[in-house]
C-alpha cells in the first residue's frame, strides 16, 4: 500500500486486531462467557433483567483488556497517523483501547468503550475503570442516583455518532479495512460507499473475506504482519 502526500486515509478495525492481543470480543456467532451467550449479557433487555450480571461481563472484559497489550498492528496504525496528521481517521468497531495505548489520537469507537461508563438518565459519559461484581457494589450516579451502565453499544443499540463516520468516510481516498469481515453492516456498507465514489479498498486480515470482491486490494496476513510493512 502507497499512500500519496495528498492521500486522505479512513481505517476500520475489527476483532481480528485486538484477539491478535489476545482479547476475546464476544462478538459474532458461538460468543459464550460463562456459558451465557453474548446476548444475555450484552443488550438493552439483559441490562434490564440481570444489570448485576451485564456488569460482572464488562468488569471481567476492563480486567482483560488492562492486562493485555497493543500489538504491532496497533503501532503501524499510530505511525502512519503520525505521518498523516488529520488526513488520518480511524473508526473501531472494538471497545478495548489498545488503539489509544499505542498512541493513536484520532480514534472513534463507534460501539463505545470499556473504560467509560454512563447514568442511564444524564447520558454523559466519564472515564470508569471500576470493576463492579456484585449487587451491593454497582455504580449509581452521583447526580441523579439513577443507575451507571457501561458505555458500550450493545446488540439492538445504534453506533456511535454515524454522521460523523459518514462524513469521513466522503472524503477520504483510501479506506482500509482491518481484522473485519466487511461483510456485516455496517461496515459492508462503509465499503459499498467507498466503491460507489471511487475511492481506494484495501482489504487486511488472514483469510479472505466474503465480499472480497468489494475491495481493490486484498493482503492476506495478520495485522501485526503486515500493517508495519503499510508504515513504512
Ligand atoms: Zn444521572
Amino acid at each position: 500500500m502507497k499512500l500519496n502526500a495528498d492521500d486522505r486515509l479512513f481505517v476500520l478495525t475489527g476483532a481480528g486486531i485486538s484477539a491478535e492481543s489476545g482479547l476475546a470480543t464476544f462478538r459474532g456467532s458461538g460468543g459464550l462467557w460463562n456459558g451465557h451467550r453474548v446476548e444475555e449479557v450484552a443488550t438493552p433487555e439483559a441490562w434490564q433483567a440481570n444489570p448485576e450480571l451485564v456488569w460482572r461481563f464488562y468488569s471481567m472484559r476492563r480486567r482483560d483488556a488492562m492486562a493485555a497489550e497493543p500489538n504491532a498492528g496497533h503501532k503501524a496504525l499510530a505511525a502512519i497517523e503520525q505521518k498523516l496528521g488529520e488526513r488520518f481517521y480511524l473508526c473501531t468497531q472494538n471497545v478495548d483501547d489498545l488503539h489509544e495505548r499505542a498512541g493513536s489520537k484520532r480514534v472513534h469507537h463507534m460501539h463505545g468503550t470499556l473504560f467509560q461508563s454512563r447514568c442511564e438518565r444524564c447520558a454523559v459519559p466519564f472515564a470508569d475503570k471500576g470493576i463492579y461484581e456484585s449487587a451491593d457494589t454497582l455504580p449509581l450516579c452521583e447526580k441523579c442516583g439513577h443507575a451507571v451502565r457501561p458505555h458500550i453499544v450493545w446488540f439492538g443499540e445504534i453506533p456511535l455518532d454515524m454522521d460523523g463516520i459518514y462524513r469521513e468516510l466522503e472524503r477520504a481516498t483510501v479506506v482500509l479495512v482491518v481484522g473485519t469481515s466487511g461483510s456485516v453492516y455496517p461496515a459492508a456498507g462503509f465499503v459499498g460507499i467507498a466503491n460507489q465514489r471511487g475511492i481506494r479498498t484495501i482489504y487486511v486480515g488472514p483469510e479472505e473475506p466474503l465480499n472480497a470482491d468489494a475491495f481493490d486490494e486484498i493482503v492476506l496476513g495478520t495485522a501485526a504482519e503486515m500493517l508495519p510493512r503499510f508504515a513504512s
